[in-house]
């Protein structure tokens, strides 16, 4: 791939960079570009240099995404560690840049008495992430509190878009046009001068219980059939703890998979196909899945 960098960028682009290190399942061929921004002048800079044609993808802490052994062609963005201001920008309104964990998003609301944020804490990716895949839990998901967004193209432009400009659905979440990604948001939240740590404590625990935390896993793995679990539905199919090499559907939470150290994303997604095809055989559902496959074989 020839990226028409100026030589400050051509330094900084890391190259055939292994996903395997930003993705949470551990697995994922090499980036042929990887490029971190230091803040969003730099990315705009960063974009009017790469030539049109060259794909451009984006990871923020990669656990939603299943990138496939032979990597990702072009370049891709990480807003890891980057893009991370968080400001309270009026009584119940916050701006967060992209790469803001949704963590940390639900700390500062609770120390600002806003909420309810409190769902945030136990998504383990970041705003960027979490708003373009309207993550959510417990009843709570991202886009009931955007007001706006910031976002830029491949030329470098920004943009600031209202909330009304996109279709919103469950873990759905559809743009005004393509190859624009989210840079910001001014998010809403109410007066919760009583919210404290405790709640976060008390819904992480749920958490604990009831999924394999701490494993590597991406989450859920397919969306939810309108009025079903898929988690129902795959334990029901009998398919909890099927392995396929090192990977395998949990014992604890039917919709998580495994990668028990050694699993290849051709394996992962082997898994997939297979609970897929078994689910449709015995129930006679099509389950989607959430998580985001991308790459090369
Ligand atoms: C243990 C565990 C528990 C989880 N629990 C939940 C849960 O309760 N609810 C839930 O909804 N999800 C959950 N997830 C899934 C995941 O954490 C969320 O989908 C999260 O929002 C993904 O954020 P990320 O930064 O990791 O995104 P990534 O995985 O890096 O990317 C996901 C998608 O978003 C795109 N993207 C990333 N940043 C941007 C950006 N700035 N602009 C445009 N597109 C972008 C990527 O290109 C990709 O298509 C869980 C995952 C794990 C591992």
């Amino acid at each position: 791939m020839s990226l028409a960098l100026a030589p400050e960028y051509r330094a900084r682009v890391r190259r055939n960079e292994p996903l395997s290190r930003h993705t949470s399942w551990h697995v994922g061929g090499p980036a042929e570009a990887f490029f971190n921004p230091r803040d969003v002048q730099d990315l705009a800079a960063f974009l009017r240099g790469v030539p049109p044609g060259v794909p451009i993808h984006w990871i923020g802490l990669g656990s939603n995404l299943l990138v496939r052994d032979g990597g990702l062609r072009g370049v891709v963005i990480s807003t890891h560690g980057t893009l991370d201001a968080l400001e309270r920008w009026s009584e119940t309104g916050v701006r967060a840049q992209a790469g803001v964990a949704c963590a940390r998003l639900a700390r500062q609301c609770i120390k600002w008495g806003l909420g309810p944020a409190e769902f945030f804490a136990g998504i383990p990716g970041t705003l960027g992430g979490a708003l373009a895949m309207n993550a959510g839990a417990f009843g709570g998901e991202t886009w009931q509190h955007v007001r706006s967004v910031e976002t830029i193209d491949r030329s470098g432009r920004t943009r600031k878009r209202t909330a009304s400009e996109y279709r919103i659905g469950y873990r759905q979440v559809i743009p005004p046009q393509p190859d624009e990604w989210f840079i910001a948001a001014e998010l809403h939240f109410e007066r919760r001068p009583g919210a404290h740590a405790g709640e976060v404590r008390t819904l992480l625990e749920r958490r604990k219980a009831s999924q394999p935390i701490g494993e590597w896993s991406c989450g859920s793995v397919f969306v939810n059939p309108p009025g079903d679990h898929a988690a129902r539905l795959i334990e029901a199919a009998g398919l909890k703890g099927f392995r396929i090499g090192d990977a395998s559907v949990s014992e604890k939470h039917a919709n998580f998979i495994i990668n028990h150290g050694r699993a290849s994303a051709a394996e992962l997604e082997q898994l997939i196909g297979h609970v897929r095809d078994e689910v449709r055989r015995v129930h006679g559902v099509a389950l989607d899945t959430e998580v985001r496959i991308v790459g090369v074989p």
